[in-house]
Parts: C-alpha cells; sequence; structure tokens
C-alpha cells in the first residue's frame, strides 16, 4: 500500500446506533449518486477509494483567483472581469468566508430529518446590491476548444453548484439560482511555453435547481442504515476489474475446491439516480 492511501479508516464512519449528528460533505452524496455502493464502502464500512493523484496546477489556479478576487472584495469593488461580462456584483465579504472556503469545515447545515450535519467548501460568492447572493466556482482545464457545461460528466459540477446554494439558503440567505463558474483555459496555441501559462478566462452562468439534494440526503441516510451493501454499478470499470480478477481465481481454486459461480442480476438504479441521471 502507498504511503498516500489508508484504506481502512477509523474516523467519521456511520455508526447506525449512534444519536449525534452524522457529517457529510457534499462530495459524498455526489459519491453516493454516482454509485451508492461506493459510498457504503466509504462511510458506513470505512473503505474509501484510493485517490487519485493531485492536480497541483489547477489547485495553484484556484489559489491566485480567489487571491486576486480577495483584492476587489477588501476594496468592495467589482472585478474587471465581472464588468467585461457586465454583471453588476462585487466579491461578498463575511466573517465566515474562509471558514467556508475550507475543505474540512465548510459551509455546513444540520439537516434533522437525517441527523445530519452537511457540509460543502465553496470557492467564492458575489453579491448584488439588494444582498442577493451568487455562487460562483473556478474551473480550470486546457483545451484546444472554448470551454463549455455542456459534456455530460460536468452533470457534476452542476450538482456542486446547486448543492452550494441550498446550504447557504439554509444558512439563512437571499441566494440567486444562478450561479457563475470562471471558467481558465490554459492556451496550447502560444509560440512556447517560455516558463508561463496563459489562461483565457470566460465567465459561465447557471441556472440552478437544488429541489433533488433533500431527496438525495434521506436516500443516502437510508443506505447508511442497511445491514446490506449496495450493488456495483455496472459501468464501473473497477469493480469489473475486481469481479474479473475474483472469476480468475475462482477458475483457478476451482480444481481443488469446486466451486460454483452464480451470476448477480444487475442492480436496480436508486430513485436519486432515476430523477438525475
Ligand atoms: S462499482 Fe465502482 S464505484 Fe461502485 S463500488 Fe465498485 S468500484 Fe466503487
Amino acid at each position: 500500500m502507498s504511503k498516500y492511501y489508508n484504506s481502512s479508516r477509523a474516523k467519521n464512519i456511520f455508526d447506525p446506533s449512534a444519536e449525534e449528528p452524522f457529517k457529510l460533505s457534499r462530495s459524498k452524496i455526489d459519491l453516493f449518486i454516482e454509485c451508492p455502493r461506493c459510498f457504503y464502502l466509504d462511510r458506513r464500512l470505512g473503505v474509501g477509494r484510493p485517490p487519485g493523484f493531485p492536480f497541483n496546477l489547477n489547485s495553484a489556479v484556484d489559489f491566485l483567483l480567489k487571491k486576486e478576487f480577495d483584492i476587489h472584495r477588501a476594496a468592495g469593488k467589482s472585478h474587471p472581469l465581472m464588468e467585461s461580462y457586465g454583471l453588476d456584483l462585487v466579491p461578498f465579504s463575511h466573517e465566515k468566508l474562509d471558514e467556508w472556503r475550507e475543505n474540512f469545515k465548510g459551509v455546513q447545515f444540520y439537516y434533522e430529518p437525517a441527523n445530519m450535519i452537511l457540509t460543502g467548501a465553496i470557492d467564492d460568492i458575489w453579491v448584488d446590491k439588494k444582498g442577493v447572493l451568487y455562487v460562483v466556482d473556478y474551473k480550470s482545464t486546457s483545451k484546444d476548444t472554448e470551454v463549455n457545461l455542456d459534456a455530460a460528466w460536468q452533470i457534476g459540477y452542476k450538482r456542486q453548484m446547486e448543492f452550494y446554494q441550498w446550504l447557504l439558503r439554509k444558512n439563512g440567505f437571499k441566494v440567486s439560482d444562478t450561479g457563475y463558474f470562471v471558467y481558465c483555459n490554459g492556451r496550447r496555441d502560444v509560440k512556447a511555453f517560455d516558463a508561463k501559462l496563459e489562461f483565457d478566462i470566460k465567465i459561465i452562468p447557471y441556472e440552478g435547481n437544488d429541489g433533488w439534494i433533500e431527496m438525495a440526503v434521506m436516500e443516502a441516510k437510508s443506505c447508511l442504515l442497511s445491514d446490506t451493501e449496495p450493488a456495483p454499478s455496472p459501468n464501473c470499470d473497477y469493480c469489473n476489474y475486481r469481479e474479473a480478477v475474483k472469476d480468475k481465481e475462482m477458475a483457478k481454486d476451482k480444481k481443488t475446491f469446486n466451486v460454483v459461480k452464480v451470476k448477480k442480476p444487475a442492480p436496480k438504479k436508486t430513485k436519486i439516480q432515476e430523477h438525475l441521471i
């Protein structure tokens, strides 16, 4: 096992008999929507997915964007990029903003029906003259074509935005359905690298709808309460890989143990997957 991965966590594992609220981040709700089994293995059994390699360049872009917008926040002024898009908004100032941006804190809300504290770390918030908040998320990539939100996999970005809108509303703020993605695209059409990356930056508005969230949270809670592991997703390469390995091992052992493989039925979609995917 590599030093980056701990296959068995002891912290923040769901205990069905516990009375205190269970803390769950928006990324774990997304994991539940993607694959209830992986979510169950992670939060109920304490075996998380191995992490991907850290995206240090993307983190650097996020960090620098935060710094840049903070200069305008301190001055109470709009960023020139916001002005170029005709947005009559300024970066929002709040005493808790730093905490809301922290990964292990974030914006939090105790959702009583599930006895859970839901959390999500935001990138930024802008505000209009009436005090209405606009959730902002920074994204970065590098591709030859214009950035947009059209790809099927970007549904995760949209859910992320909606979750933050929901959390802020539950904290008593007036939040617009419109959120903004500040999307940075590393240019490949320059002559040389010259030890710097240049970016085109685009603001992409998105109309969120947080109507799915409470249903997803309640389903995630039922999943955690269950004593049975949900079935693996048929489209996931990892469990297919695990199954393939198991099959081979069983076939090899068959000579010795006479093992019979039972074909499992295809898993049913959860209600929230039917609603969203
Ligand atoms: S199907 Fe994929 S996502 Fe689901 S439990 Fe298996 S590895 Fe995880």
